[in-house]
């Protein structure tokens, strides 16, 4: 093997310590599939290569339940599963899925004897949902969804017990067997695997509950009314928070049930859903710590926008949350809580706004993985979608950085980052390290213009005492919206 050059070595520290992509460390990597990690060795380690992370095929591609063929003349790997044949050769950036060309990001490559592909490229071919998690260094598989078996006519009464035939919506998907309120819970019984989206909106305050592909059981058209619209109403008596719960066939095809919760005033929440057949949005939260679960997603439905208000729909996300506590400062306080207050107070400031209506991916101490981030986004048609963060480098770094960066991915955002980016500098007083282009998930992912702060430098202790100071989070929260309007005219 080649010696590394001390330029190369140092182009690679450069790489690992670049800003944005953030909370390096060099500890193992781990893949999650379904909720289970794989054992990996260290040659099968993860690996981050031009921006997209790697993911050793044999191992991945056999957990999916795949065979893998490796042609050491060729130099060609085919994964083979019913009806799909994926070929990948070494170095070469187009790879052949059933026949047809796709491009990848990056070109397979190996890494001792073992072959990395990017993520991305299985999870777009195979089907299965794929996040990366940085802070914790890992992947995430959800299989995609069995095919639905097909299932006998319901006079026959040969279905198994328990199980659940559809109202004649469409048989794809889980079934919603029921749904109460009480307690100040929201309870939806469900017969198979949802992955909930949820989020909350304000002007008239509620919170949304999208369940894609899903459809109605028998069950629960005998047991809650359904009007002709496939729509009803759960009439809450008695809490002060709670009005009605209202559900809806939102989509038919593909089929997906929306629940609403609609609220008296803004109230936090959290959601449990241990795909166990019931998910839980509770209210009784106080906003500081409530638990919340929220299971590996599956594929996300596309579902058209509901409401069609004239007002503009702006996603503000706040980084990380839940188990994934962000970069962690010079005097260990967490990035999810600076983000959290930030979006907080700018959902404040707009709450009220004729003209915008603001949606937040967590209003709380949750982990939306990133995927349901920009699915709540995409889903809603969001006119804009603001990521907050805040950076670090990793300790016993000789550089201490200091400053605010805006971050976007895809051009047509280019001009809502330099917007606020203008506006968000002299907000934290601290100096301008730039609007930067970089490939991060959620800012790629989404379909609007859309954008992530990096406020400040956690790393840093002159940064880190203003992150933490209520003062500079007003600032923070108050140029991001004047970014915003000057942004929508
Ligand atoms: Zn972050």
């Amino acid at each position: 093997m080649k010696k590394y050059s001390f330029w190369a070595l140092l182009l690679l520290l450069l790489v690992l310590v670049a800003p944005g992509i953030g909370h390096a460390d060099s500890a193992a990597t781990h893949i999650n599939l379904n909720g289970n990690e794989l054992a990996i060795t260290k040659d099968t380690q993860v690996q981050v290569v031009n921006g997209s992370v790697m993911v050793p095929l044999r191992l991945v591609a056999e957990q999916l339940g795949y065979s893998v063929k490796w042609d050491n003349v060729t130099k060609m790997v085919t994964i083979e599963q019913a009806g799909t044949t994926l070929k990948l050769v070494l170095n070469r950036a187009t790879a052949e899925s059933s026949g047809k060309q796709v491009q990848l990001d990056n070109p397979p490559i190996l890494s001792g004897s073992i072959t990395l592909v990017p993520l991305r490229f299985v999870g777009e071919e195979t089907g299965t949902t794929v996040g990366w998690d940085n802070p914790t260094k890992t992947v995430y598989l959800t299989s995609p969804p069995k095919a639905p078996l097909k299932s006998e006519p319901a006079e026959t009464n040969s279905a198994p017990v328990g199980s659940e035939t559809s109202s004649g919506v469409n048989s794809q998907g889980a079934a919603v067997t029921n749904l109460s309120f009480s307690d100040n819970r929201l309870s939806i019984a469900v017969n198979g695997s949802v992955s909930p989206s949820v989020f909350a909106m304000t002007g008239k305050d509620r919170i949304v509950i999208d369940l894609p592909n899903t459809f109605y059981s028998q069950s629960f058209v005998q047991n809650l009314s359904l009007g002709n619209k496939q729509n009803g109403t759960l009439e809450v008596i008695g809490n002060p928070d709670v009005s009605t719960v209202r559900y809806s066939l939102f989509s038919n095809s593909p089929s997906a049930i929306r629940v609403v919760i609609d609220l008296n005033r803004a109230k936090t929440y959290s959601v449990i859903n241990a795909n166990d057949g019931l998910i839980i949005v509770d209210l009784n939260g106080t906003g500081t710590t409530p638990t919340t679960t929220i299971a590996p997603a599956a594929p996300a439905a596309t579902v058209p926008p509901a409401v069609v208000s004239g007002k503009k729909r702006i996603v503000i996300d706040a980084g990380h949350g839940g188990k994934d506590p962000g970069g962690i400062s010079v005097n260990k306080r967490k990035e999810k809580d600076f983000a959290l207050a930030t979006a907080l107070k700018i959902e404040e400031l707009l709450k009220n706004d004729p003209d915008i209506e603001v949606v937040l991916t967590r209003s709380d101490d949750s982990y939306p993985t990133l995927q349901d981030r920009v699915r709540i986004a995409n889903n809603l048609n969001a006119d804009l979608f603001l990521s907050i963060h805040a950076n670090s480098i990793p300790a016993g770094s000789k550089s201490n950085p200091s400053g605010t960066e805006t971050y976007y991915t895809r051009n047509e955002s280019l001009q809502f980052a330099e917007i606020v980016h203008k506006y968000l500098v002299p907000a934290t007083g601290l100096s301008d390290r730039g609007v930067r282009q970089s490939s991060l998930h959620v800012t790629r992912e989404t379909k609007m213009p859309a954008i992530l702060l990096e406020c400040g430098y956690l790393s840093n202790a002159n940064d880190e005492a203003l992150l933490y100071s209520e003062d500079f989070q007003q600032r923070v929260a108050e140029a991001i919206v004047a970014g915003i309007k000057e942004y929508l005219g």
